[in-house]
């Protein structure tokens, strides 16, 4: 993994409340921006794409429409974003927000140029706002971004450990994987990232690295060759 030059990071929504249930786990999020500050200054660029499920879900509320439900959502991408690029500026990064539409004095408007002058300067570029289009994810919009950035992998930080054959909360036999292909992915319907994202990354070859948040210094070992989570390969 010595070759990597630019990745983009995914945390949940959810993971930035740690083990408290709601809110923020200040503490966890500057323990990421430190592993984020030791990546960048090793010349990595790094992006940042954060979900919005400890907010609101946009499939899961039935009683408004659909795209205003996920309208919601990408609003609450959005908070996460800013909430998280300023305890990344209170521990000496600099940072800067992307959104696919704008938002006022809030956030910057998407554009490859900018993104990529933004990683030129050492900025950590957040892309909230997922894909600014309703019936899409992160998943999907972090796919999207590490491909057209030509990002060299996505690092998938989350509450689980890597990819395994079946749920280990309901399977305590459940394997697994150091390694396994997308299409493995995509045949098993594994659920790593949602089918359409999962789709993109095979046809676009953008592989994976899954692992758990909670591990510690998990982000950084993920591209020093202590990774103990899966590899999503492309071949
Ligand atoms: N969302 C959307 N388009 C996008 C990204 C997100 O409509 O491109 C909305 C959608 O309602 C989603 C919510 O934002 O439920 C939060 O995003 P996240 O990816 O965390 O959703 P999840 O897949 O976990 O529900």
């Amino acid at each position: 993994m010595n070759d990597i030059k630019r990745v983009i990071l995914k945390l949940s929504g959810e993971a930035l409340s740690g083990d408290k249930k709601s809110g923020y786990d200040d503490e966890l999020i500057m323990d990421i921006a430190g592993q984020v500050k030791q990546i960048i200054d090793k010349g990595i660029n790094v992006g940042v794409v954060i979900g919005g499920g400890n907010y609101w879900r946009g499939r899961s509320n039935d009683n408004i429409d659909r795209t205003k439900a996920d309208q919601i959502g990408m609003l609450a991408t959005i908070m996460n974003c800013i909430y998280v690029s300023e305890i990344f500026r209170s521990q000496g990064l600099k940072t800067n927000i992307l959104t696919p539409f704008e938002c006022g004095s809030m956030t910057k408007l998407f554009s490859k140029d900018r993104a990529n002058k933004y990683f030129e300067k050492g900025m950590v570029v957040f892309f909230a706002g997922g894909t600014g289009h309703p019936y899409f994810s992160t998943d999907t919009g972090i796919v999207l971004r590490a491909i057209e950035l030509d990002a060299d992998a996505i690092l998938l930080a989350k509450a689980i450990d890597g990819v395994y054959d079946s749920d280990p909360k309901i399977n305590p036999k459940a394997k697994k994987y150091d390694k396994i292909s997308i299409t493995d992915v995509v045949d098993k319907h594994l659920g790593v990232i949602d089918m359409t994202a999962s789709v993109m990354c095979m046809e676009n070859k953008m592989p994976l690295m899954v692992f758990g948040l909670n591990e510690k210094d998990s982000i950084v070992n993920a591209l020093s060759g202590k990774f103990n989570g899966t590899i999503v390969t492309v071949d």
